[in-house]
């Protein structure tokens, strides 16, 4: 993929319609992440709803816990940085640009608003200037 690419449209019924896309892919994650969290609660509490300390944990209940966290994190990651929602303000229902150096999507007015700044002359600081520099 291009370094910047921004995904814009104008008509408002294609709008709806890729809104309620991004909505679906979200709920499927969604829904995906928290069967994994029912899972880590099997591991968590006893059937009487007895909670278990980790500490409690046989060597194999630790992996599969350690594992049902991973995919976990693996889907969060995967939803915040897919063109569903804005990496800075989460909002899903506006067009969109793609910044490589982060792999991540931004909204046009987040986008906008961080190639504002990268064009200020006041920020100073290496991490900044780094930052700015996948801006501009
Ligand atoms: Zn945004």
């Amino acid at each position: 993929m291009k370094d910047k690419r921004a995904i814009i449209i104008k008509d408002s019924k294609l709008q709806r319609i890729r809104n309620n896309f991004r909505s679906l892919f979200a709920s499927a994650v969604n829904d995906r992440w928290n069967r994994l969290f029912d899972e880590m609660g099997k591991l968590r509490y006893t059937q009487e709803g007895v909670r278990r300390p980790i500490s409690k944990f046989s060597a194999d209940e630790l992996v599969k816990f350690r594992d049902l966290q991973k995919n976990q994190n693996e889907l969060t990651g995967l939803l915040n940085r897919s063109i569903c929602s804005c990496i800075v303000c989460g909002k899903g229902e506006r067009d969109m640009v793609y910044n490589k150096p982060y792999n991540s999507w931004y909204c046009t007015e987040c986008y906008g608003m961080e190639r504002r700044r990268a064009l200020s002359k006041h920020r100073k600081g290496r991490y900044i200037e780094d930052h700015s520099k996948t801006f501009t």
